[in-house]
């Protein structure tokens, strides 16, 4: 196969909304992606887009070995409404020793298991998708990502009591516990705040720190 001795192949495992979005976008950042589904239909829609698609049924040791699945290094199991092939096809991965398993979860359950089997990273669209929603309905972020469950990145309108003045001056991180950490003119590109950055009114900025400081920094003063 094709994925011999390349170091940026990717498998991808289940082509379904997630699983091609993620080949589709790793094609175009230049990976080489080898897609495995079980569906005709689907591998036949697949393969004009993507170089390397295989009809195939990912939960068979015996198949997917024959497909070199044991020569990636990162492989994604994109499987999330049939938990049992989900969890069949991660174990397929880990026992060819492919170093990194990537597994797509629905439930908390289902990623449980997958821990308990060995995976190493579980992905939660569904769940990552609603919680980044709900900020973004509930507050003035125009995005917000959670990094970890203490810190996460947002991306805002400079608020009014901010500009103006030089960010060293706005104590903000004292007063809020953010750091703005870059700021963008309209029509210009997002560069590193600094001590002496000075905001304008129609700016946007990157703000870092707690995800409940980032959330009410936001909401007190976002609107000012
Ligand atoms: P999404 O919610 O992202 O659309 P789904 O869980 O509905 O994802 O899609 C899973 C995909 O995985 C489907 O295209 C399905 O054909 C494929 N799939 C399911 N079981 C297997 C299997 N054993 N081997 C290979 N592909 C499979």
């Amino acid at each position: 196969m094709a994925s011999r001795h390349r170091e940026d192949a990717v498998l991808v495992i289940g082509l379904g909304r997630f699983g091609s979005t993620l080949a589709e976008t790793l094609q175009g950042l230049g990976h080489h992606v080898v897609a495995v589904d079980s569906n005709h239909d689907l591998v036949q829609r697949w393969s004009g887009k993507l170089t390397h698609v295989v009809e195939a049924d990912a939960t068979s040791e015996e198949v997917m070995r024959q497909l070199g699945a044991h020569e990636f290094r990162q492989a994604v199991v994109a499987i999330g409404t049939g938990i049992e092939a989900s969890v069949l096809a991660t174990g397929v991965l880990l026992d060819l020793s492919v170093a990194e398993v990537w597994s797509k979860a629905i439930t908390r359950e289902h990623g449980r298991i997958l821990e308990r089997i060995g995976v190493n990273h579980v992905v939660y669209p569904e769940r990552d998708a609603g919680e980044r929603v709900a900020h973004l309905l509930t507050g003035r972020l125009i995005d917000f990502l959670e990094l970890d469950d203490n810190y996460a990145i947002a991306k805002l309108r400079a608020p009014r009591a901010i500009c103006g003045r030089a960010l060293e001056k706005t104590a903000l991180r004292s007063r809020y516990g953010i750091t703005i950490v870059g700021a963008k003119k309209p029509g210009g590109e997002f560069t590193h705040a600094e001590a002496g950055t000075v905001l304008d009114v129609g700016d946007l900025v990157v703000i870092a720190g707690r995800p409940d400081r980032v959330e009410s920094f936001a909401a007190e003063i976002g609107g000012s």
